[in-house]
């Protein structure tokens, strides 16, 4: 099952045998109340800061760990800077700029055909959410 909102992460870390502390919570809502996809922890630490709770950082942290363990969230490595956690809710692949950090997601069906063909021509079985593409966006490509 797909999770998609907060009460959904909150039930699936209870499922995981996690205690749900209001702390917690209030890092799990920072996390689902946005529409960003791709948030650093520190990103996410300053998001908490705003909010009536104030979680630690610790807590941020340690948060963070229990959903990427419950399948939630999961670490992407860019190859610089942080790993950015992303939701396990929707298939995609990253473009990554080079120059602001931006992040763009590649939909599921434009890597469908390239991880189809090297599972079956090198049987090598893809993660395609790991997949990292780096370049210029098109911002900083017309500067
Ligand atoms: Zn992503
Ligand atoms: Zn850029």
């Amino acid at each position: 099952v797909l999770v998609t909102t907060i009460d959904e992460a909150i039930t699936r870390l209870r499922a995981h045998g996690v205690t749900v502390t209001p702390a917690r919570r209030a890092v799990v809502a920072a996390i689902f109340d946005t529409g960003e996809h791709h948030l650093t922890a520190l990103e996410v630490v300053h998001r908490v800061e705003r909010t009536r709770r104030r979680p630690d950082r610790a807590t941020v942290y340690r948060t963070l760990d229990l959903l990427a363990d419950a399948g939630v969230l999961r670490p992407v490595h860019l190859g610089t800077g942080p790993a950015i956690y992303h939701r396990t809710d929707h298939t995609h692949a990253h473009l990554v700029c080079t120059s602001c950090g931006a992040v763009v997601e590649i939909p599921a069906e434009a890597v469908d055909e390239l991880t189809r063909l090297l599972e079956r021509d090198a049987r090598f079985t893809i993660e395609p959410d790991q997949i990292v593409i780096s370049g210029l966006c098109a911002m900083c490509h017309d500067v």
